[in-house]
């Protein structure tokens, strides 16, 4: 016997069972996007290392520490897409879609890699639902997406939401506060973990999300971002504010959030639910006005959002529905002839009926129940000297002719319904 081989670290496989639950979500996530005028995108699993080097910022933990980056065998790195943004505006970019009229809105539903520590709710592929605004400064776009995805989080049966929110801005403000924030730092260098003291250079904006008591201290009086912005910042941001009131979305203020990727400017935003334990993050988003323009597209404004679609499972209470279940099961009695099973089979699929056929050998006893087991309303048995059609629920039994089996048992659908 050879070993048995397992699916790496970090990673699942989604069982039939779960996938009825992942497909509801998905069928959500569509019917609700692409009635906001969002259109489905889908981009490589990889990319050049680069885009994301550019796009998510040196500094950050995605890229400093969590990407699967390998060479493509020609002496250019590649790396396995950690997150969605960045490859949806290099896709923008490279088809010239700043020329259709804007906002482009699109969509994805796809899975993503991070070299993680794996624990519950943190995978290393893992799959995220996600949607994009490009071309519109417009608060309305901000306002809009934040909607969509409480929308979506509600209709899933997301638990114990909340909803943060903040602003950062624009860079120069961003950059000035940087600097303010740095001297906070290192005026109380003493009190921070080791690792937000190596990281006051790279990247202070992360002493926020430290756990460690004594940087929590010292962030609870550092400076917020929030209070420095400009003009121009703090109206868009009043706006998009007014906007979700409008929208009845309760939200907090909170100048300690800071999101794990460097291109965002003005709005930024996260969803947690308290019914999540450690991993309570179950999707956020904000404002990139620079990010296309950084990748070497046009200046182009632009807000989105990704949700990780194994957290919304973990944080709805039902598992959203499961498939339909089979209507006709085919079962071959003594001197059943297979052709002709396996043609009422054919006819039923063609008139539209879930149906499936006997498969292994089981005697009619146990055809009955592998019928009853996947819930068929009817069952055909055919036999040596013509066919009957059972209804499970009654367990009565009707001769049918072999021949208008598919036409009978769709009438009998249509009767029960
Ligand atoms: P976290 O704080 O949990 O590390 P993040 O800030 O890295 O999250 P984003 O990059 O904003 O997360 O991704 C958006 C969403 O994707 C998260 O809110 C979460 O639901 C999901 N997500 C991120 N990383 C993982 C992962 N490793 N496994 C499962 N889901 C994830
Ligand atoms: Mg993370």
């Amino acid at each position: 016997m050879s070993e048995r081989l397992q699916a790496p670290r970090g990673t699942f496989d989604v069982l039939p069972d779960q996938a009825a639950a992942r497909d509801a979500v998905a069928h959500q996530a569509q019917e609700l996007l692409e009635a906001a005028g969002y259109r489905r995108i889908e981009t490589p699993a990889f990319e050049p290392t680069e885009l994301f080097a550019r796009g998510v910022g040196e500094a950050t933990d995605i890229v400093s520490k969590e990407m699967y980056s390998f060479d493509d065998g020609g002496g250019r790195s590649l790396t396995l897409r950690p997150e969605g943004t960045a490859p949806v505006c290099r896709a923008y970019a490279q088809h010239g879609m700043h020329k259709e009229p804007q906002p482009v809105k699109l969509w994805y539903w796809s899975p993503f890699f991070r070299r993680e520590r794996a624990q519950a709710g943190r995978y290393r592929q893992f799959w995220q639902v996600g949607a994009e605004a490009l071309g519109s400064e417009d608060p309305a776009s901000d306002a809009e997406l934040i909607v969509l995805l409480h929308t979506l989080l509600e209709q899933i049966g997301a638990r114990e939401l909340r909803l943060r929110l903040s602003s950062l801005g624009s860079p120069t403000t961003r950059a000035e506060y940087r600097g303010e924030l740095q001297a906070h730092l290192r005026a109380h260098a003493d009190r921070l973990a080791q690792d937000v003291r190596e990281r006051i250079e790279v990247n202070p904006l992360r002493a926020f999300d430290s756990d460690h008591p004594g940087t929590r201290e010292v962030m609870a009086d550092a400076p917020r971002l929030v209070d420095r912005l400009g003009d121009q910042d703090a109206e868009h941001f009043a706006q998009v504010r007014r906007l979700l009131d409008v929208a009845g979305v309760a939200y907090e203020v909170d100048g300690t959030l800071v999101r794990g990727l460097d291109y965002y400017t003005r709005t930024v935003f996260e969803f947690t639910s308290d019914a999540l334990g450690a991993q309570s993050g179950v999707g956020g988003g904000g404002r990139y006005d620079g990010l296309v323009e950084a990748l070497g597209g046009p200046a182009t404004p632009g807000v989105g959002f990704a949700a990780g679609v194994e957290r919304m499972l973990l944080a709805a209470s039902e598992q959203p529905a499961a498939a339909a279940p089979i209507e006709l099961f085919v079962a071959l009695d003594e001197g059943a002839v297979r052709e002709r099973a396996f043609e009422v089979l054919l006819e039923a699929r063609r008139a539209g009926l879930r149906a499936e056929m006997e498969l292994a050998g089981r005697s009619l006893k146990g055809q009955l129940k592998q019928a009853d087991r996947l819930g068929a309303r009817l069952v055909a048995i055919l036999g040596a000297d013509g066919a009957q059609l059972r209804d499970m629920a009654s367990s009565e039994q009707e001769p049918v002719e072999a021949r208008t089996l598919a036409a009978a048992a769709l009438r009998r659908l249509r009767e029960g319904a």
